[in-house]
């Protein structure tokens, strides 16, 4: 029974994870970052404490998926700019030494991509790349079965490939990375600027009411969302002409409206990747559900520590 421990940037889920990837009890808090780390620490031990007595299980090790950048090596996090003040600070070591069982962590994308690829949509898939597609976009690569990571254990973020040279500032340095073109608030942003000049200064809509107006018939949210899946589909081309994977797994919350875009995504990939066989890098959506970031975090320890059995073919 694995102890899974998710840290984001407002919330730290905790739960219980079964060998088949089964969440069987859950809780949460907010981080509260500012209220410091042996704070934050303390909680997830309690949260661990009760998740156990909960399930009525022993915890015979601890995976953590954690909002980055963060040390697989050491366990530690690194400059994380949600976490302001925990950098250097070792949950993996802290948490092996209050449980007397042996701990992993890994990025949070790198966390959802093991998960999908154990016990989600890449199952026995060798070569997978998950992306997270919501507020922010997120990736993680796994060939041969393994995580891919650069030099220094580093996460490779696919997010700050760019798209459109002359496109809008990232938070990076660069112009028209995919995160910021493609995101939610991305989307949201190009509709609402061209429907003020529409028609004077409606409200502000969302990514999500944008998709419901585009089903609706509404002529500028159809465009948001062409233009939406032209961006999508732009980095997913990219990503199939560098790896040709078996399979690229899409979550977040804008693909849960993936019907308005897959196609377009899909004419973007018949344009531009005939050097590959692109037809046989399945789209799949994410199936792990609300529970996936948990899912993730339990499947870092195994990945970690029991790579033999559970290793993709
Ligand atoms: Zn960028």
């Amino acid at each position: 029974m694995i102890g899974a421990v998710d840290i984001g940037g407002t919330k730290i889920a905790v739960g219980m994870v079964d060998d088949n990837g089964k969440v069987l009890s859950r809780l949460e808090s907010s981080t509260d970052a500012a209220g410091g780390y042996a704070n934050g620490l303390a909680r997830m031990i309690d949260m661990l404490r009760r998740t156990s007595r909960d399930a009525g299980v022993e915890i015979s090790g601890i995976g953590i998926g954690s909002t980055g950048v963060v040390y697989p090596g050491s366990g530690a996090f690194g400059d994380v700019d949600l976490l302001p003040g925990w950098q250097g600070n070792n949950p993996v070591e802290d948490l092996a030494r209050e449980f007397e069982v042996t701990v992993a962590l890994e990025n949070d994308a790198d966390a959802s991509a093991l998960g999908e690829a154990g016990w989600g949509a890449g199952k026995l898939k060798s070569r997978l790349i998950y992306v997270t597609v919501g507020t922010g976009i997120g990736g993680g690569i796994i060939l041969d079965g393994q995580i891919y990571r650069g030099v220094d254990m580093a996460h490779p973020e696919i997010s700050h490939h760019v798209i459109d040279p002359s496109g809008p500032d990232c938070s990076c340095g660069y112009r028209g990375c995919w995160e910021s073109l493609a995101t939610g608030p991305a989307m949201a942003a190009w509709f609402n600027t061209n429907s003020a000049g529409d028609r004077g200064s409606p409200k502000k809509l969302s990514a999500v009411q944008i998709c419901q107006l585009a089903r609706c018939g509404e002529k500028l949210a159809i465009r948001a969302v062409e233009r939406e899946a032209y961006y999508l589909g732009l980095g997913v081309a990219n990503l199939i002409n560098l790896f040709v994977p078996d399979v690229i797994v899409l979550g977040g919350s804008v693909m849960k409206s993936a019907a308005l875009f897959l196609e377009g995504i899909r004419k973007v990939i018949r344009q531009g990747c005939r050097f590959v066989p692109y037809e046989k890098t399945e789209l799949a959506l994410a199936s792990l559900g609300e529970d996936a970031n948990l899912i993730g975090a339990a499947r870092v320890w195994h990945h970690r520590f029991k790579q033999g059995v559970n290793r993709a073919s």
